[in-house]
């Protein structure tokens, strides 16, 4: 029988690429969203590619009744992978207690429900924001946890506190904690991708939407930072190869292969890239231009930061394979998808 595994924000953009990973990998999925930020129609570009239409149960996470009625229904749950949470680091400023409560809720009833109901295993999206501008680059798991810059990236650090307080007090399961680092591009297909609702706060969009033509112009925040063009460095993953990561994950634990209750993974390429290197290879890969302009630094931005994925490369068996320029190509054939419907 095949394994089942509880994907929570579903349908949203890494979630939608792992629910396709999982299922060309022999799995079956259940997703939970609340569509807050995100489609029902994406399970059409997921079952467009897989050939199988996974159930999307329409729930909020932060309401336990409501998320219980889900575990009830599938209550041969093996494990699950909770991406469900606000994400916009702007918008966290503005609504802190927002954005407190749905992460911390969601977190706290997934921890009750998956526990209840025997799950194996628990994977947990957390974000490279946790190290802040680390002082040693690439950043390893081991590198110290700075203070959050914003009340999204501290919801972060308190649910990572919350697994392991929630862990040692016993769980039935042992959880993998996944700390990303920049996601971007979308499936080859181009049946999935990024959804951005309104102005995109994140690079890669903004290029996509400038190089279509919906935004006049890109702007570059910042050349006079401490790096060798003077703009941020970031570690950019294909979103793909981070889906990947997921389904290895979720197969430890299914397996029992860790001696460990949780266990923490950088995912990154390893490599470092400035804002203004990813226009260069944009226009290399596409062959489109793009109109940007130097604009003063924006607020809270880190200077730089990238993975040291060797922990993951070496323990998962796992390694980010697509180049920068697939990988913004895949982007780009997304948006000009996009354009279509
Ligand atoms: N960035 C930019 N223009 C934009 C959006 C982002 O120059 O319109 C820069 C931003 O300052 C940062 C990098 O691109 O150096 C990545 O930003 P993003 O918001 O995608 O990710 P994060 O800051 O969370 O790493």
């Amino acid at each position: 029988m095949k394994e089942l595994i509880l994907v929570t924000g579903g349908t949203g953009y890494i979630g939608s690429h792992t629910v396709v990973e999982l299922i060309e990998a022999g799995y079956q999925v259940v997703i939970v969203d609340n569509l807050s930020n995100s489609e029902a129609k994406v399970v059409d570009g997921i079952e467009k590619i897989t050939g199988v239409r996974p159930p999307l149960e329409v729930c909020d996470c932060s309401d336990f009744d409501a998320f219980k009625t889900v575990f009830d229904k599938y209550h041969t749950i093996s494990a699950a992978i909770h991406f469900a949470a606000s994400k916009a680091v702007g918008e966290s400023v503005e609504k802190p207690l927002d954005y407190y409560r749905n992460n911390l809720l969601s977190l706290i009833n997934m921890l009750k429900l998956l526990s209840a109901n025997n799950g194996k295993g628990f994977v947990f999206s957390s974000s490279c924001t946790v190290y802040g501008q680390p002082d040693v680059l690439p950043v390893t798991e081991q590198a110290p946890i700075k203070p959050a810059m914003s009340p999204y990236g501290n919801t972060k650090q308190i649910c990572e506190e919350i697994i392991r307080d929630a862990t040692h007090a016993g769980l039935s399961f042992k959880s993998i904690i996944l700390r990303y680092f920049n996601p971007i591009g979308a499936h080859p297909s181009a049946e999935i991708g990024e959804l951005p609702l309104g102005v995109p706060q994140n690079l890669i969009p903004y290029v996509t939407q400038t190089a279509a033509g919906i935004r006049a112009k890109l702007k570059i925040f910042g050349n006079d930072y401490n790096t060798p063009d003077g703009s941020c460095v970031r570690d950019y993953i294909n979103v793909v190869d981070l889906a990947k990561a997921h389904v290895i994950a979720v197969k430890r634990l299914i397996e029992a292969k860790s001696s460990d209750k949780i266990e923490t993974f950088n995912l990154g390429t390893g490599r470092g890239l400035s804002v203004l290197e990813i226009v260069k290879s944009f226009e290399k890969a596409t062959g489109v231009k793009l109109n940007y302009e130097i604009v003063g630094r924006r607020e809270g931005d880190i200077e730089q930061v990238w993975a040291n994925p060797d922990y993951a490369n070496q323990v998962l068996g796992w390694k980010a394979t697509s180049t920068v320029e697939e990988t913004l190509l895949s982007a780009w054939r997304w948006q000009e998808k996009l354009a279509t419907r």
